[in-house]
């Protein structure tokens, strides 16, 4: 099963289906990982280049880790000293490196539209690692496969997405993937921080956190995303924190057993109180980051799996 893919650049274009293949390899992978020799040959002989134009800690450890242990060669590219700096643009940068073959181009851009655009240039498969407000599929992968194991299932749940959902890649990736699986979803936070129209999504919007939180199976809480807000787009911290903060009154309107969920990095204080985030009865958030290694390597693999099967085509 290669899943038909040819990059990985949001949820958007994936199927149901394609969405399950990548999981279920991810699952045979969460166990490779687990194991004292966690490295398969998979991907040898292959280049796989990190280009992360934005600040990252767990992405790219992640994305290099994965590719590692599948047995790529894997190069990270220090973006913040490269040509770009001296005024190269993304595209020329994109065609030097495709000269060099690579088979894999991991990216990370700070302009939403960035990463697809790039991927027209190059011949080599190109996943997403985060483009602007636009996609991150590999944070709703690595949340979707961290639900499915916790709950038994990805379908006919009850989600709640929380906080910044304007400013975040990361809402509107899951928001798609979760709609997608046939889940019921619920926007929470300040109508400052909710994009005009998001209801014509098909999700319920709640401005009340403890409405929004009563009976809901997982609780997915965002960072406040403040490189990308110019102006007050909240009153203060403090009063957030009150508000739409994760602490345990709020987190009693949910099922008993709900999940706690947090892409990362943590605000603790801000959006989550630390004592939620560290339960290991409520808070999924180790999982996600298990999770990432895993889902990643799977869709790498899918990637060149697909490739090799069509490698007679001209890729364009
Ligand atoms: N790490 C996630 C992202 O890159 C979430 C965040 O930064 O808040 O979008």
């Amino acid at each position: 099963m290669t899943a038909g893919l040819k990059h990985l650049l949001g949820i958007e274009p994936l199927t149901p289906d394609q969405i399950t293949a990548i999981l279920d390899l991810a699952d045979s992978y969460v166990d490779l990982n687990k194991r004292q020799i966690k490295r398969t040959d998979t991907l040898a002989g292959r280049t796989q280049i990190n280009m992360f134009f934005e600040n990252s800690t767990r992405t790219q450890a992640s994305f290099e880790l994965a590719g590692k242990r599948l047995g790529a060669d894997v190069m990270n590219m220090a973006m913040q000293a490269s040509s770009i700096k001296k005024g190269e643009t993304l595209i020329d940068t994109a065609l030097t490196l495709n000269a060099m073959h690579p088979d894999l181009l991991v990216v990370r851009h700070p302009n939403s539209g960035a990463v697809d655009l790039l991927a027209q240039k190059v011949n080599c498969a190109v996943l997403n690692a985060g483009d602007g407000r636009h996609e991150h599929p590999t944070q709703a992968l690595l949340d979707a496969l961290t639900i499915r194991r916790a709950k038994g299932r990805l379908h006919r749940l009850s989600v709640a997405i929380c906080g910044d959902i304007a400013h975040s890649r990361v809402a509107r990736s899951n928001l798609i993937l979760l709609g997608k699986m046939e889940n019921r979803i619920r926007l929470v936070g300040p109508s400052t921080l909710m994009p005009s129209g998001i209801a014509d999504l098909g999700c319920e919007v709640y401005h009340d956190m403890e409405e929004g939180l009563k009976d809901v199976d997982v609780v997915m809480m965002l960072r406040l995303q403040k490189e990308r807000m110019d102006g007050g787009f909240i009153p203060s911290e403090r009063e957030y924190y009150h508000r739409y903060g994760l602490d345990a009154a709020k987190l009693a309107r949910a099922k008993k057993d709900a999940i706690v969920m947090h892409p990362g990095p943590m605000n603790r204080g801000v959006e989550i109180d630390g004592d939620i985030a560290d339960d290991i009865h409520r808070s999924v958030i180790q999982e996600q980051v298990e999770m990432g290694v895993a889902v990643r390597m799977a869709a790498m693999d899918l990637l060149m799996q697909g490739r090799a099967a069509k490698s007679k085509e001209v890729w364009v």
